[in-house]
C-alpha cells in the first residue's frame, strides 16, 4: 500500500527501528525494493534522486506510486536531495508527497531562506519535507562532496533551523559519507545526541552503505529513523549485470533482468534486517485508509 513517509518514520520511531530508504533508478529497482519488503513483511521506501527524476520524469514517478499501491506492505515515495524547485515542483504535482529540499550546499542563511520557500509549498500539497544543514562529502550520482568542503550539524543551529523552516524531518551530517567509506566510519555520536535532546522531529542518515550493524543500532537508539542507502544497491545491480552479461552462459534478456533484481533484493533484505525493520509491516496503519473508505461509500 503506498503509505506517507510520516506515518512510516513516527511508527519506526515508536518502535525503535529505522525505515529503509532504496534510491530507484528504473523498474527492476522498484522491484528489488518491493519484493524484498514484501518477502520480509517490512515497510520501506523508494527514493528518486534528482537525476533518476531527469532521466526517467513522470514514467518513472507513476511507476513507483503504483508499485507502491499495489504491495502488500507499506511503501513510500520520497524525493531525494533536491536544490531545485522545478524538481520539487514537478514531483509534488507528480503525486509526491515526501520530499528532501536539500539547500545543504548554499551558505547557512540561504539554506534556511529556500528549506522555509520549499517547507511552505510542500506542505500546500500535504507533503512531508526533509532538510539537512551540515555538509555530507562523498559522491553521490555524480556529484562529489571533498571531505574538506563537508561539515558535521552544529546541534544548536539544527535547533533554530528545524524551528524556523518547520520541516519534518533532519538529515544529520555526523561523520557519515555518500558512497563508499575509504576508512572504518567513525560516527560523532555525542553530537547526535545532542541534537536528539534539542529536536523533535525524525533524524535521517545519508550513506548507510557499509555502515556496520552496531553503528546503526546505535544511531536507532539515539533517534534516527530512516537510512538512505544507495551505493550498495547501485553495486549489486552493476555487477550482476557485468557477470550476466560477460559470463558463459547466453541468458535471455529478461533473465538477466532477473538477476539483477536478485542481487539488489539480497542487498536490500539485509539492511531491512539491519534495520530492524522486518516483520513490522503489521505495525503501520494505511493513512489514505480513511479517505479511500470515504470515496467507497460515496460511489
Ligand atoms: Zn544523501
Amino acid at each position: 500500500m503506498l503509505s506517507s513517509t510520516k506515518e512510516l518514520l513516527e511508527t519506526a520511531r515508536r518502535n525503535a527501528y529505522a525505515i529503509g530508504a532504496f534510491n530507484v533508478y528504473n523498474l527492476e529497482g522498484v522491484k528489488a525494493v518491493v519484493n524484498a519488503a514484501e518477502v520480509y513483511r517490512s515497510p520501506a521506501m523508494l527514493q528518486l534522486h534528482p537525476s533518476a527524476l531527469k532521466y526517467g520524469k513522470l514514467p518513472l514517478v507513476s511507476l513507483c506510486l503504483e508499485a507502491a499501491k499495489q504491495a502488500t506492505v507499506p511503501i513510500a515515495l520520497h524525493l531525494d536531495h533536491s536544490t531545485s524547485e522545478n524538481d520539487i515542483q514537478l514531483a509534488l504535482k507528480a503525486g509526491v508527497r515526501s520530499i528532501m529540499a536539500d539547500g545543504s550546499p548554499m551558505p547557512y542563511e540561504e539554506n534556511l531562506q529556500f528549506t522555509q520557500q520549499m517547507s511552505e509549498l510542500s506542505h500546500t500539497y500535504g507533503a512531508v519535507v526533509e532538510a539537512e544543514i551540515g555538509r555530507i562529502s562523498g559522491t553521490e550520482d555524480g556529484l562529489t562532496i571533498a571531505e574538506k568542503e563537508a561539515k558535521m550539524t552544529d546541534p544548536e543551529q539544527a535547533f533554530e533551523f528545524v524551528r524556523r523552516t518547520n520541516v519534518d524531518s533532519l538529515a544529520v551530517t555526523i561523520g557519515n559519507v555518500h558512497g563508499e567509506y575509504k576508512s572504518p566510519p567513525r560516527l560523532d555520536f555525542a553530537r547526535l545526541e545532542r541534537i536528539r535532546n534539542l529536536i523533535d522531529v525524525p533524524l535521517v542518515l545519508h550513506g548507510a552503505s557499509g555502515l556496520p550493524e552496531s553503528t546503526i543500532e546505535q544511531s536507532i537508539q539515539l533517534g534516527v529513523c530512516k537510512f538512505n542507502v544507495n551505493t550498495e544497491v547501485r553495486l549489486a545491480y552493476m555487477q550482476a549485470l557485468k557477470d550476466e552479461i560477460c559470463g558463459a552462459s547466453s541468458k535471455d534478456l529478461l533473465e538477466i533482468a532477473g538477476e539483477a533484481i536478485e542481487a539488489m533484493q539480497e542487498v536490500i533484505a539485509e539492511k531491512l534486517q539491519l534495520f530492524g525493520s522486518v516483520n513490522k509491516a503489521h505495525l503501520h496503519i494505511n493513512p489514505y485508509a480513511a479517505i479511500l473508505t470515504a470515496q467507497a461509500h460515496n460511489q
